[in-house]
């Protein structure tokens, strides 16, 4: 009678889910984001990167690399060169610009060797888009979209034979310019809600699928000629009997298809634009064939990863890196007040912001790109990394802005932050739009997903099986009071105050979870749990990061401390809003920042270079940068010094117009 009373209860508890969640549940791996609800991280032991899957930038120090398995750095150096301009759509050379990068296998880094590709690690693949982009993020976009979802990634898991062998070779090779259209004025971040809608029709004994398209924001779309469309599929007359949200490839000049409306994303000059039209659709155009009708978004959610997880943390990464080292060089050399910038603490305190932010990015990717390289499929970390890495690397801009000042302001070729500026949002919100990604999937998700314990008790529940429910039941009864425990323990032991934390994540996640399908509605609190989640697994890549490169304990502990501090405050606020806080008073904390630690890490800048050599790793130089670098070693009162100092300070001039009043 009590396990029945029990059963109900807990069944009212539970979240409605619907399919495309279930589907979003059952997708991809979980690995250190599980650990983080067990309550203890364990130190990933990175293995030296082995040869077929180079550290490209750096692998001439790597005596073990053989040049012909890797993508030549000078290759990079030479579209980055021969390509200098900022916008290339649509009025620059991007007719060239595509032509060149297709030929060069720049569109070809997932795509096996057998078929033509480059078929690179994850890490490779990583570092030539920070590279790429820290030069000119226009490029790197370019460079991106092939690389990630569209469509080489759905084909190499779900494509026939048949549309393998015909477009694999024909992506590598760059005959063919890829785009992917799954958004439309009506589904953006409900990306399946309103999706456009298709049927299934027989004609002359053939199928097809008459669709109706409307899509926009497609990036690639102008200039695409091998087009992924998403639609959903209805079959009103049974011919398949199967239907669903479906992925399908056509080719530029399909019937119907028009390809004749472009947007322009914040003057970043990449091609993005509209898909539109009437069209027919063999069902063997179906990634997949016939057999993977209605089964789109299971495939779009299994291959999500590559570009939320890696591609656009990879431009975050770029952009941070040459903002602080950038930013680090000019509060060196401008003078204010008789004084270097460097010298003001209020600059050091926005250095020291751009530091943390660009530590933490580096060492979270770093980490993050090893997992897949490892075989894994992380989801939640995915989802964290998207979230993390691009709002971070927007706080890491506007603290340059804030120190580069009017030159960040005037357009010219010493402003080296505009084109991150600009670039900044486009980050923020394609591939799941960060406020819904930390407000609803990061621990909503992880909740379900990477919680060692919930899904198994979620599934006896949606197949009413109350004996099993029992097992699972008692299970998360065992580890919720073993949890309690070991936080409580954790709060008065002398354990490191990121293991502590570590502790009281897990334990807090038990007790919000009692909140059930309430949850989704709480979205401050599923965002303050996301952020707690998020900044734990931030921590913990930057120690094991350390503890691999030893790069610079002072920066650990300043990066580790501040990321802590968030927390305090955010695990503050949340046990201010949860009924069972009495019960959490051992997690209660009091904030202790001291204004000394942004001087002293402004001081291990200057004395210990490795950080700077890691920052700048994987990073294009270019010619403003190279000024700055120059001056750094450079007597201060020579002619050349000087010389070079009003070329580091002036901006973008420009011809003014008489106006015609005075003429
Ligand atoms: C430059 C650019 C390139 C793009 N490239 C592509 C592409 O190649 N292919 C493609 O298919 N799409 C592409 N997109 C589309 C992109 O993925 C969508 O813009 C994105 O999914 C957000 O949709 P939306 O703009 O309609 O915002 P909306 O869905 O209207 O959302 C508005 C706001 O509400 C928030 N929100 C929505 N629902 C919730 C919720 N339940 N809880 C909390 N917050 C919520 C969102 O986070 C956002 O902040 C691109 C977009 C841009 C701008």
């Amino acid at each position: 009678m009590l396990k029945k009373q029990i059963f109900q209860r807990v069944k009212k508890l539970i979240p409605r889910i619907s399919s495309t969640e279930m589907i979003a549940l059952q997708s991809g791996t979980t690995s250190i984001d599980k650990q983080l609800f067990e309550g203890k991280v364990k130190p990933v032991d990175f293995k030296p990167t082995p040869p077929e899957s180079v550290f490209l930038l750096g692998y001439k120090t790597d005596p073990t690399i053989r040049e012909n398995d890797v993508f030549p750095k000078e290759r990079i150096d030479d579209l980055i060169r021969n390509f200098p301009d900022q916008q290339i759509y649509p009025h620059g050379n991007y007719n060239d610009l595509f032509r060149y990068m297709g030929k060069q296998g720049f569109f070809s880094f997932l795509i096996p060797k057998n078929h033509g590709g480059y078929k690179m690690s994850v890490r490779e693949m990583s570092n030539i888009l920070t590279y790429i982009t820290s030069a000119n993020p226009c490029l790197g976009v370019v460079a991106m979209v092939p690389n990630s979802l569209v469509p080489a990634e759905l084909l190499l898991h779900y494509g026939t034979k048949e549309q393998q062998n015909k477009y694999l070779p024909q992506l590598a090779n760059g005959e063919k310019i890829p785009c992917f259209g799954l958004t439309g004025p009506h589904n953006g971040s409900d990306a399946t809600g309103q999706i456009d809608k298709g049927r299934v029709i027989k004609e002359d004994g053939e199928l097809y699928i008459d669709v109706s398209i409307k899509k926009r924001y497609i990036t690639l779309a102008p200039v695409a000629n091998l087009i992924g469309v998403a639609f959903e599929v209805e079959d009103p007359h049974n011919y398949l009997g199967k239907t669903g949200v479906t992925l399908a490839l056509i080719e530029r000049g399909h019937p119907g298809l028009e390809q004749n409306g472009y947007h322009n994303p914040l003057d970043t000059g990449f091609p993005n634009g509209t898909l539109e039209g009437n069209l027919r659709i063999s069902v063997n155009d179906v990634i997949g064939g016939v057999n993977e009708i209605g089964n789109g978004w299971k495939m779009l959610m299994e291959c999500l990863a590559a570009g939320r997880g890696i591609c656009l943390p990879a431009t975050a990464n770029a952009s941070s890196k040459v903002a602080t080292y950038s930013m680090y060089l000019y509060a060196k050399h401008r003078v204010q007040f008789k004084m270097p910038l460097i010298e003001m603490e209020a600059i050091q305190n926005k250095l020291a912001n751009m530091v943390y932010n660009t530590w933490a990015i580096q060492c979270s990717i770093y980490l993050t790109n090893y997992l897949p390289d490892e075989g894994e499929k992380p989801a939640v970390l995915s989802a964290i990394m998207k979230e993390q890495t691009t709002e971070r690397g927007r706080m890491v801009i506007q603290d340059g802005m804030d120190i580069h000042a009017g030159s960040a302001i005037c357009k010219g070729p010493n402003n080296v932050l505009e084109k991150f500026y600009k670039n900044a949002p486009i980050g923020i919100t394609v591939e799941g739009s960060n406020t819904l990604t930390k407000n609803l999937i990061i621990f909503g998700q992880g909740l379900n997903k990477s919680h060692p314990h919930i899904f198994p008790l979620l599934k006896t529940l949606l197949n009413d099986d109350e004996t099993g429910f029992m097992k699972e039941f008692k299970k998360i009864v065992g580890h919720s009071v073993s949890l309690y425990g070991k936080a409580l323990h954790a709060s008065f032991s002398d354990i490191s105050e990121l293991e502590k934390h570590t502790f009281y994540f897990a334990c807090l996640a038990n007790f919000v979870a009692l909140k059930g399908g309430a949850l989704k509605k709480e979205q401050s609190l599923s965002s303050d749990m996301a952020s707690i989640m998020s900044n734990l697994y931030l921590a913990h890549s930057i120690v094991m990061f350390e503890g691999k490169y030893n790069a610079s304990p002072l920066l650990r502990d300043y990066c580790v401390n501040r990321l802590l501090n968030e927390n305090k405050i955010t695990i503050n606020r949340v046990l201010q809003n949860l009924a069972f806080s009495p019960l959490l008073f051992f997690m209660k904390q009091t904030l202790k920042t001291h204004y000394t630690s942004n001087r002293e890490l402004i001081k291990e800048l200057e004395k210990n270079p490795v950080i700077m050599e890691k920052i700048t790793e994987n990073m294009y130089i270019d010619d403003t940068l190279n000024n700055m670098i120059q001056m750094d070693s450079m007597d201060r009162n020579t002619v050349l010094y000087k010389k070079m100092y009003e070329e580091m300070v002036s901006v973008g001039k420009f011809e003014a117009p008489v106006p015609s009043f005075y003429k």
